[in-house]
């Protein structure tokens, strides 16, 4: 469908949106926001942190549970080390993955085998991604793809999960992420990439790049761009300020960007962070995941994108809950993406907000 033939229901209606990606449904309620958003958002003062904590575990100079040391020099800074409470442990020398499956094929299990790291970003408490120096956010990108390398060559690893939870939930203040290398490709991971390959294989070109294409053509649901990298408000975006990041080229990993294009990717994960917290007006909490091909030998082309699910709904103290339909049958949200992009462009947009996107009101 061309631009010109997009139907107006697209921006009023109640609807369901799919997405290519996982193959799965949201629902779009549209109708809802007059009744479900005043258009208001409160503003936080911006909290004092210490720049350091005795107490943090990541803090130089801290002993951790394990009784290990960490580094205390900025030079020394990002490091990797061995999750203390890892979900996910390497197999004992010369043990094979156990499967269980009784009789009638309901009852299924496998040994689940892996590694879980944490990776700390700098010696200083107080800061994060956005606030290290740009060369030092850098080095934090080299060292996932260096442990995505290092992870994903032992052969009983199949796929590296990189995430970080910021000021989401019990997470450390200090500025840190984690990585769970896993045995198993996730079956959300193994559709998406499935999805990807039908895809390429219908039409000869890469989902992750005709979905930047489309996007910087239609222009409504794009946050923002750089030379490498294309980050937008997903059609078929659960979370109400979801964003992916999209490579204009096909990538499969970090280890495929050059010197410039991991200076983009940085500038692309910072820039995220920094219109998430203008439109809130203080440190937005996210969950940031970069999807990268698995590591289990197959055939994968173009599959990597990173992406950000902060879990408000309106305001930073106001979280997203999902439960009751959305627990029981499938996501919903009220906000459309078009709108959040919108607002995610425009932190002080609020008035036009009001008059552009919210109906019947
Ligand atoms: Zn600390």
């Amino acid at each position: 469908m061309s631009d010109a033939e997009k139907p107006n229901w697209l921006v009023t209606a109640n609807q369901f949106r799919f997405n290519p990606l996982t193959g799965e449904k949201v629902q779009v309620s549209t109708e809802r926001l007059s009744r479900a958003w005043g258009g208001e958002v409160s503003v936080h003062r911006v909290e004092e942190i210490a720049e350091y904590l005795p107490d943090c575990p990541f803090c130089p100079g801290s002993i951790r549970k394990s009784g290990e040391k960490g580094p205390t020099e900025l030079s020394e800074h990002p490091y990797a080390f061995t999750n203390d409470t890892a979900a996910l442990k390497p197999p004992a020398e010369g043990a094979a993955q156990a499967r269980y499956s009784d009789d009638t094929g309901i009852y299924q299990a496998e040994t689940a085998y892996g590694a879980c790291e944490v990776i700390i970003h700098h010696p200083r408490h107080d800061l994060t991604l956005a606030t290290v120096d740009r060369e030092h956010a850098v080095k934090v990108f080299k060292l996932w793809a260096n442990r995505y390398k290092e992870l994903g060559e032992r052969p009983y690893i199949n796929y590296v999960n990189i995430f970080e939870n910021f000021l989401f939930g019990s997470s450390m203040r200090h500025p840190h992420n984690q990585l769970w290398a896993s045995s198993l490709v996730s079956p959300i991971q193994e559709k998406i990439f499935s999805n990807m390959a039908t895809y390429k294989k219908k039409t000869g070109k890469h989902l992750i790049q005709t979905i930047a294409e489309q996007e910087l053509k239609q222009q409504e649901r794009v946050v923002f761009e750089n030379e490498d990298f294309v980050a937008v408000a997903p059609f078929w975006a659960v979370w109400p300020f979801e964003m992916i990041i999209l490579p204009r080229k096909p990538k499969n990993s970090l280890l495929d960007l050059n010197e410039s294009e991991l200076l983009n990717f940085t500038n692309a994960y910072i820039t995220a962070t920094e219109k998430l917290n203008a439109l809130f007006g203080g440190d937005c909490p996210y969950s940031s995941g970069l999807y990268q091909a698995p590591t289990d030998g197959g055939d994968y082309d173009g599959v990597m994108y990173l992406m950000f699910r902060p879990p408000v709904l309106r305001d930073i103290r106001t979280m997203k809950w999902m439960v009751g339909y959305e627990l029981m049958s499938m996501p919903q949200r009220d906000l459309t993406p078009e709108a959040a992009a919108f607002l995610l462009r425009n932190p002080d947009g609020w008035e036009e907000f009001k008059t552009k996107f919210i109906y019947n009101a």
